[in-house]
């Protein structure tokens, strides 16, 4: 969330809507979010004092060019931008007006000053999105900017926001009528050569659709604010399973995703922490770096409280979104999950193997064990293994498989003896990926 700082508001209604002409409602709104993105290296060169009026500069030179726009200062660095159009091609020309008026040096001080600016955009039809939804999306959109560069604009279409709470709906029902299980997927301590680990990941068994995969009803779950709900369930079924496990001779830890979003809801996290408190569960959360990037001291705060009662917090999908050392390194996490999108490309391409070895130094300088996710290939184990990578998890030694399917798996898998030297090691490793 930003912080609502004094507004410098510019509204100067010069001209309405064509629509609004004819006593019409414009059939669009448009929300856009500015950021100062050179912000830091400003300040550093004018002080405070004069940063702090740099917002109230732009707002200025943006209104020129977007007369009849709201244009509000929200942060130091930010301003946002509330419009209503009769098309969407709208859209697209006032984001080239605003860009070409940001390019524009700025005199501050007498002095020239280029102030680079980054714009996240969000469209959608006037009645089919609330506030906060457009508001989301712009800032999902800013968020993706900053990680390309660019201008990102997303649009929030009114079917997959009806769609959304269809299935929210029903996935409340899935809940109270079990129709959602977990999976798991191993993973392997390269080393060690050892599991002791796995990845809880949920699916619905949905009575008409068949197998849900979760990519198709999780962001629909947390617009809908029914994740909370959802995970709590996910957290006691893996309590169950593993006490399962446990009965059958594995002692693993368990690894569950948890949404970036209930990092800040207190509520959640007392009833988290409650359900692993009282039960004897060895778990470990799987968060995204975005998801403290959001709401960082209460993320942090809440991380360390699930830290405290021994749950072991891993860092997913790192690399895939905005990375920040700054609060890597401020995060009670003892694992890095090196995102898929690299590791399927490690035997490829030219760069991702310099950020995988990077990545992997990184996270030992830092004190983590580094999982590598998406292994898929011989070639890439074999060249993580090199490169210091301490687990791996991918199709390659398992899909993701039912309860029973991981206790078959593990009963296997521990019939063969554990190898001294490192040779014997890959080979022992290839009877696991050979069998999955
Ligand atoms: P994730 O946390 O990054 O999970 C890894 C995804 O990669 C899983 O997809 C897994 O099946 C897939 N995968 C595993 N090995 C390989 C491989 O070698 N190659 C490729 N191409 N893919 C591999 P899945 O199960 O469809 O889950 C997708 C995402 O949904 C997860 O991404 C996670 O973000 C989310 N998710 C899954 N279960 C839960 C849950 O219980 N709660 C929450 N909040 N999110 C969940
Ligand atoms: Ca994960
Ligand atoms: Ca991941």
């Amino acid at each position: 969330m930003v912080d609502r700082a004094p507004v410098t508001a510019h509204v100067p209604a010069a001209h309405a809507t064509a629509a609004a002409a004819l006593g019409q409602r414009p059939a669009w709104r448009f929300h856009i979010l500015v950021e100062i993105a050179n912000f830091a290296a400003l300040r550093r060169h004018l002080g405070c004092p004069r940063a702090d009026l740099l917002v109230a500069d732009v707002a200025a030179r943006l209104a020129g060019v977007a007369p009849q726009t709201r244009i509000t200062a929200v942060g130091r660095n930010l301003i946002e931008i509330a419009v209503e159009g009769d098309a969407h091609a709208e859209i697209d020309t006032l984001l080239d007006d605003l860009t070409l008026a940001g390019e524009k040096p700025f005199d501050l001080d007498g002095e020239p000053h280029d102030l680079s600016l980054l714009f996240g955009a969000a469209s959608a039809r006037i009645d089919q999105a609330n506030d906060v939804s457009i508001v989301e999306e712009a800032e999902a959109a800013l968020i993706e900017a900053r990680a390309v560069d660019r201008t990102v604009m997303h649009d929030v279409t009114p079917s997959s926001a009806r769609e959304a709470r269809l299935l929210a709906v029903e996935l409340g029902r899935a809940i109270e009528q079990d129709e959602l299980l977990m999976v798991y997927q191993p993973k392997i301590h390269v080393r060690r050569q050892e599991i002791n680990s796995a990845e809880a990941l949920v699916r619905w068994r949905h009575p008409e659709r068949g197998m849900v995969l979760p990519n198709d009803f999780i962001p629909a779950a947390e617009q809908a604010q029914i994740i909370d709900r959802m995970t709590l369930w996910t957290i006691a079924q893996v309590i169950r399973d593993q006490r399962t496990l446990r009965a059958a001779g594995h002692d693993l830890r368990i690894f569950i995703n948890i949404s970036g979003q209930l990092l800040a809801d207190a509520a959640f996290v007392c009833a988290a922490c409650d359900l692993v408190a009282e039960s004897d569960a060895k778990l470990g959360f799987e968060v995204t770096e975005t998801s403290v990037i959001r709401d960082p001291s209460s993320a942090i705060a809440n991380l360390q409280r699930f830290a405290d009662i021994g749950v072991t917090i891993a860092i997913d999908d790192y690399g895939a979104g905005l990375s920040s050392l700054a609060y890597l390194k401020q995060l009670p996490a003892r694992e890095l999950k090196i995102d898929k999108l690299f590791v399927t490309q490690l035997t490829s391409s030219n760069r991702d193997p310099l950020i995988v070895r990077s990545t992997i130094d990184l996270a030992h300088a830092l004190e983590m064990e580094v999982v590598a996710e998406g292994v898929e290939t011989h070639a890439a184990l074999a060249l993580l293994a090199v490169m210091g990578c301490d687990m791996v998890q991918g199709f390659l030694i398992s899909r993701p498989i039912a309860l029973e399917a991981l206790i078959v798996f593990l009963r296997d898998d521990s019939h063969h003896q554990v190898p001294q030297d490192s040779r014997a090691s890959f080979s022992r490793l290839a009877t696991v990926w050979k069998r999955a």
